[in-house]
């Protein structure tokens, strides 16, 4: 495979990493103080803060922590299917590198195989060996040399309550307005152009003028992941609309996508702006015809080098979230005896839903015999555990709560924020892979009010990929750490709209489209405010929305 791998870019920290395997090596940086093992390296020890680091050369060998059977395809120059795995190393403790498994039978993988380095010099840069592994026939497999912590919620989520003295900064924002462009695949408009739909219909509908917006946050910005990934730059939408702001934001850094919202919240509760036009717009679904991947990272299966924490996955074909999720899923299904049947519900559900929603792009029927006999894309996850890109964007307006009487229509009160990001940010490192960051901002949410998981009237948690909304459900303590799969398997019954908790009533990202985190906010507020035409909720007092995947994400709590 070397000379048509993409390559990491090689950096001052990541240089000896890379020499060494080119020369047969497997070297990691170590704290020389307290002997923490520290990858990706940096030049300083994250447990002890000492800048006394230096490789050392360590054992060649590992286990499989998870692994995950590529079967899309995107790179030409590396066809699946191809088998990617997490291995933790033997000679460095806490330390996983993604890698690809070579010289094994796809079938035969297993969490707990003994595996050892297999080095592969790049022709192209003489700088650069790549780690693959093949499996170690000398040693048997023990699925229990991987073990680690489990995050539980009675550990994590709900283990500490708030030591706030002052009632929090976002309780004194609302979402005062909603706006939704044109939903559709392959719509073939302009991200700007869709944008200034949704703004236009969000400024109108909080029954405010444009010379009333004086603040403006999206996610991420221009320029940022594959092509149709970003929407448009805020200075664009400023222009175009003739915004004279008072405070602006954006990034693809902070809370996930719903981390422009939260931003906005506390802009307007430290008295920056007033009225904050926040938005999220894709054009994945135009911008992948002819067969490019969109994505957070699609536009970099093209790239010459992939940069920072993507030099770690990309070398070795793990080019996508749906592979690193993938192996999440891998180890969740490991770790709790999930089955595809249960995990099915999730898709199941989202389609049944949709079918109540008129924007939703897939709104034909779909059985389980459907779901089962699709082709994967990164297994465990087949093709419709994976959201279905689209274009559209979403807009909505966080007011302060002190324009109340100026506004259309009653406001969608934001009880809680979640931020937090506590676990290692890395999709490899990351502790828990049966959990994201999820545990985290959840847990902070929680923290931030006097409501509880139980009272919740419904949710609509992020579907980017199917497991990730189990991962939410145990997040946020609507069911019990591994739990989720037998909670989703009785989709039928409990997740509909008119069910005993109402899960992603527009469709979710898999069949009503991947509006990235947005239309899932757009929702629960409309939910809120009793327009859920054809699918409204019996009087929702309290939701949550999670969005976000591995390190990525964020969550908040709405009322009404
Ligand atoms: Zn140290």
């Amino acid at each position: 495979m070397s000379g048509t791998r993409i390559l990491p870019a090689v950096t001052p920290e990541s240089a000896f990493f890379w020499k060494a395997a080119r020369a047969g090596r497997l070297e990691i940086l170590r704290c020389e103080a307290c002997r923490t093992w520290l990858h990706p390296p940096a030049g300083v020890c994250r447990e002890c803060g000492s800048r006394d680091v230096s490789p050392v050369e360590v054992e060649p060998t590992g286990r499989v922590h998870s692994f995950t059977v590529n079967e899309q395809l995107w790179n030409p120059q590396q066809p699946p299917p191809y088998v990617l795995a997490i291995v933790a190393l033997d000679g460095a403790e806490g330390v996983r590198l993604t890698t690809e498994l070579v010289g094994v039978d796809r079938g035969e993988v297993e969490i707990g195989m003994a595996v050892r380095a297999v080095f592969e010099p790049q022709e192209a840069d003489e700088r650069v060996g790549l780690v693959l592994f093949e499996p170690d026939p000398d040693r048997p497999p023990d699925p229990a040399a991987t073990a680690v912590d489990l995050i539980v919620p009675d550990r994590h989520a709900f283990g500490a309550k708030s030591s706030l003295t002052s009632e929090p900064a976002e309780r004194r924002a609302v979402i005062s307005g909603l706006g939704q462009s044109e939903v559709g695949r392959r719509i073939g408009r302009t991200d700007l152009d869709l944008t200034i739909e949704a703004a236009l219909a969000a400024v109108a509908d909080a029954g405010l003028e444009r010379s009333d917006i004086d603040g403006i946050s999206a996610y991420p910005g221009a320029g940022i992941g594959g092509p149709g990934f970003s929407g448009p730059d805020i200075y664009d939408v400023q222009d175009a609309l003739g915004l004279s702001l008072g405070w602006h934001h954006s990034g693809a850094g902070g809370a996930g996508q719903l981390g422009a919202v939260i931003a906005a919240a506390l802009a307007v509760s430290a008295g920056l702006a007033t009225h904050v036009l926040c938005y999220r717009t894709v054009t994945e679904a135009s911008a992948g015809k002819g067969g490019a991947k969109s994505g957070a990272t699609g536009g970099m299966a093209r790239a010459a080098r992939a940069p920072g924490v993507y030099g770690w996955l990309m070398p070795y074909g793990a080019y996508s979230a749906a592979n690193w999720i993938a192996m999440y899923a891998t180890r969740y299904m490991h770790t709790f005896g999930l089955t595809r049947e249960q995990l099915a519900g999730v898709a199941l559900n989202d389609r049944r839903n949709a079918a109540l929603n008129p924007k939703a792009v897939y709104r034909d029927p779909m059985d389980l015999d459907a779901y089962m006999e699709v082709r994967m894309v990164s297994t465990p996850l087949c093709l419709y555990d994976c959201d279905v890109p689209v274009d559209g964007s979403t807009a909505v307006v966080v007011s302060h709560r002190g324009t109340r009487a100026d506004l259309a229509k009653p406001p969608v009160r934001i009880e809680a924020a979640g931020t937090a990001l506590r676990g290692r940010p890395s999709w490899d490192q990351w502790s828990d892979l049966t959990t994201c960051v999820a545990a985290d901002a959840t847990a902070q949410m929680w923290s931030r009010t006097d409501l509880g998981p139980d009272d919740l009237d419904a949710a609509q948690l992020y579907d980017g990929f199917s497991i990730l909304t189990l991962v939410w459900l145990e997040a946020l303590g609507i069911c019990g750490k591994g739990e989720g799969g037998e909670f989703v398997s009785e989709w039928e019954s409990r997740l509909a709209h008119t069910g005993a908790f109402p899960l992603n009533t527009s469709g979710g990202q898999l069949s009503a489209g991947r509006l990235h985190g947005f239309g899932l906010l757009y929702e629960a507020a409309l939910q809120l405010r009793g327009e859920a035409t054809g699918r409204q909720i019996d009087t929702p007092e309290v939701m949550a929305v999670g969005a976000g995947g591995g390190p990525v994400g964020g969550c908040l709590l709405l009322t009404r």
